[in-house]
């Protein structure tokens, strides 16, 4: 939007004057006006000064008249025109993000940017010359490749066609649901349906959970795509990037240079001008929500910035949440089926051993042991999934009961074995480090045992078992050097390994071509876990590392092992049945009115003392019926009681939290909104730290 010089500026001394007002990275609900000598389109970045600081912020607006008294405001320190401005439909995805998560728009713009964005001192300073983009630019330049179609590869089966063809003929905005087993090709959909919207010009924002553990998706997305669009066609975003890797990729898209960007959560902000297509792949997955600062979920923005672009968003999953799937069902999206593997072997058969009466030796039973030899005797791959890492989750004295407690946090401290067998235990909350004592240091036994176990443990177990099998193990602590857990797969892949045990890093995406088992161990421990949606995320967690079997061998199996095999959750594991896991779990979120069908936002506050805390909620709970008038549609808005977080107390710092329900989203919003203003002060009366997340994944 340009502005009328002759409305939007005054005349001063002498010189013409425009006010711009601008959104900056500071926790005030407020935009701040500034002056400036020219015209500033809205969207570009600036420098201004605020306070004694000078800081980088994104005009917003034009105003005629500023909000303060005109002579109180600042210059403009310095106009950054190393990037076209931010583009309208960003600014609008930018204000929705901040409207719907109740943030400043500061808050939520300036974090989107990449850190060498952002930064006064890349432009202010000794390395300044010119920005980062300038000096990122003198870096390179190739050219880019003239589009030609590449040959489709392999052919399309029936059930892949129908959906690339409706993707295809979608006009205007419209989201597909893409549900395939795991297996079925849905990349290949989403490979065909990117380039028809690459071939008429457009550039696809492909989102997926994780980058670094799935790098065959870059490969062939590199290999497939690029031709099409030329070499450097293809961006990829996520957090592990060096800062210029993430400016380069930024500029990039927002130049139009790259085509595709491929990335995880974060990249929903890459600003796209040709934006024609989203896909989010696995679009279940809880890495999609943001956990701190604006506790965004990508998956629910992509659908927000398609309607707004008036495009397609496809969503693929074999087991979609229930509220994509629940959205589906009632038509509000489309959807479309891959029922069976691309390729010709089957589901892998799912087997349910019932643990209560077996004689469990380290957290195996003889079923799966004997398994496991057969799959070895046979030269296939076996995979042992157990969502825990470490040795053992706590140390135990068998004479008085003493456990291994976190002395900062309310949880146990893990039992860890480093190098050389040399044992630590660690707290998984806070990062708190110890020694295992001797002795116990309440009774003065030397006879401490690790209870329960963790990968380290299995893994040690394996290598006694099966001494000529070749076993790792990938965990976020096998894999904490960069560029490992890519050696660790590589290995995997090229059949230098015979036994794998890992976490939910081995279940995501991966296409191991000679893994015939998975045995999975302690689920059971996710089915009790208080949160509503822990039986879904078990579910989807489960077939996941299950589509992990038989991929390309016959007769892949998965063992999972249980007390509770009567448990919904397994019995329709073992029929594949998500539909039906989906339509029970419906049920049940229905009769007890928990999403989808209500929304929800959650209020945790944190204090030294957990009364802190909870008098803040108390407060915050009563606050509405302080003002009936500003909060009219208090009405149809629940407010439950203050309770203490389940960890109550992490790294010495206390917690609970007040869930706010209502069966209007609308409702909510306009209750949120009004609400959050006064919460800030109410904050700084009680002295604690609160955060206020909208539809929250885990209460
Ligand atoms: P998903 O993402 O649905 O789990 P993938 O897209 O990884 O499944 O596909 C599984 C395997 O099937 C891959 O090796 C892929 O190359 C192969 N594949 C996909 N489509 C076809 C097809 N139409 N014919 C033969 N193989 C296919
Ligand atoms: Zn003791
Ligand atoms: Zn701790």
């Amino acid at each position: 939007s340009v502005v009328d010089p002759s409305r939007d500026s005054i005349v001063h001394t002498g010189r013409t004057l425009f006010w711009i007002r601008v959104a900056l990275d500071v926790p005030l609900l407020a935009l701040f006006d500034y002056r400036a000598i020219a015209v500033i389109p809205v969207g570009t970045r600036v420098i201004v000064p605020f306070g004694r600081r000078k800081l980088v912020g994104i005009v917003v607006a034009l105003p005629v008249t500023p909000a303060l008294d005109p002579r109180q405001i600042k210059n403009v320190d310095q106009v950054l025109d190393d990037t076209p401005p931010m583009p309208p439909d960003w600014l609008r995805l930018a204000s929705f993000a901040a409207r719907y998560y109740q943030r400043p728009l500061g808050e939520v713009m300036l974090p989107a940017l990449p850190p060498s964005l952002r930064k006064v001192t890349a432009y202010q300073g000794k390395r300044s010359a010119g920005g980062p983009v300038q000096r990122m630019d003198n870096r390179r330049k190739k050219s880019v490749a003239n589009p030609a179609l590449p040959d489709p590869h392999p052919e399309l089966n029936a059930e892949q066609a129908a959906a690339v063809d409706a993707i295809a003929a979608v006009q205007g905005h419209t989201t597909i649901l893409l549900y395939g087993v795991t297996g079925s090709g849905k990349t290949e959909v989403y490979l065909h349906a990117a380039q028809a919207a690459l071939g008429r010009g457009q550039q696809v924002l492909f989102l997926v959970p994780e980058i670094n553990l799935t790098p065959q998706l870059e490969a062939s997305l590199r290999a497939r795509l690029t031709d099409l669009a030329g070499p450097d066609a293809l961006a990829v975003m996520h957090s592990g990037l060096a800062d210029g890797e993430r400016l380069q990729a930024w500029v990039s898209i927002q130049r139009g240079t790259a085509r595709i960007m491929l990335g995880t959560r974060l990249a929903i902000f890459a600003p796209m001008p040709d934006l024609g297509l989203i896909i989010v792949d696995e679009e279940h997955d809880t890495s999609y929500k943001q956990q701190d600062g604006l506790r965004y979920s990508a998956r629910d923005l992509a659908i927000w910035r398609a309607r707004d672009r008036n495009i397609p968003v496809v969503l693929g999953s074999a087991t979609p949440s229930l509220e994509t799937w629940n959205h589906a069902e009632r038509g509000h999206y489309q959807r479309y089926t891959l029922a069976r593997r691309a390729r010709a072997v089957e589901l892998p058969k799912v087997r349910l051993v019932d643990t209560r009466r077996l004689a469990m030796k380290e957290g195996f039973s003889p079923h799966l042991i004997t398994a496991v030899g057969e799959r070895l005797a046979r030269g296939e791959q076996a995979l042992i999934f157990i969502n825990r890492r470490g040795y053992a989750p706590v140390l135990n004295c068998a004479s008085c009961g003493w456990v291994s407690n976190c002395p900062r946090c309310t949880a146990y401290t893990v039992l860890h074995r480093g190098s050389a067998r040399h044992n630590h235990l660690q707290c998984h909350h806070c990062g708190y480090q110890a020694r295992v004592p001797r002795a116990c240091p309440d009774c003065g036994d030397q006879d401490l045992k690790p209870m329960g176990r963790g990968t380290q443990r299995v893994e040690e177990h394996l290598a006694e078992l099966f001494p000529a099998a070749r076993v790792a193990r990938i965990d976020a602590d096998s894999t904490r050097l960069k560029g490992s857990a890519a050696a660790l797969f590589a290995k995997v892949h090229a059949g230098e390994v015979d036994l794998l045990v890992g976490t939910q890093m081995v279940a995501k995406g991966h296409d191991f071509s000679n893994l015939g088992l998975v045995g999975v161990l302690n689920a059971d421990a996710m089915l009790f876990a208080q949160d509503f949606r822990a039986p879904e995320r078990l579910f989807a967690q489960l077939m996941q590392v299950a589509g992990r079997a038989g991929r390309h061998v016959a007769g892949g199996e998965v063992i999972i092992q249980t007390d509770y095999p009567e448990q919904a959750v397994y019995q329709a594991l073992l029929q594949h049945d998500y539909s039906g896991f989906a339509d029970y779990g419906l049920a049940e979120r229905k009769a007890v009115g928990l999403p989808p069908y209500a929304f929800q936002a959650l209020l945790t506050a944190e204090a030294r003392e957990l009364s802190a805390a909870l008098a803040f909620l108390s407060q915050a709970r009563s606050l509405p019926t302080q003002d009936p008038e500003s909060f009219s549609t208090a009405s149809a808005i629940t407010l439950y009681d203050p309770v203490p977080l389940r960890v109550v107390r992490v790294a010495n710092i206390e917690r609970a939290q007040l869930l706010v329900e209502s069966a209007n989203r609308p409702a909510l919003q306009a209750f949120l909104a009004a609400w959050s203003l006064a919460l800030g002060n109410l904050a700084r009366e009680c002295r604690v730290r609160y955060n206020l997340e909208v539809d929250p994944l885990e209460i």
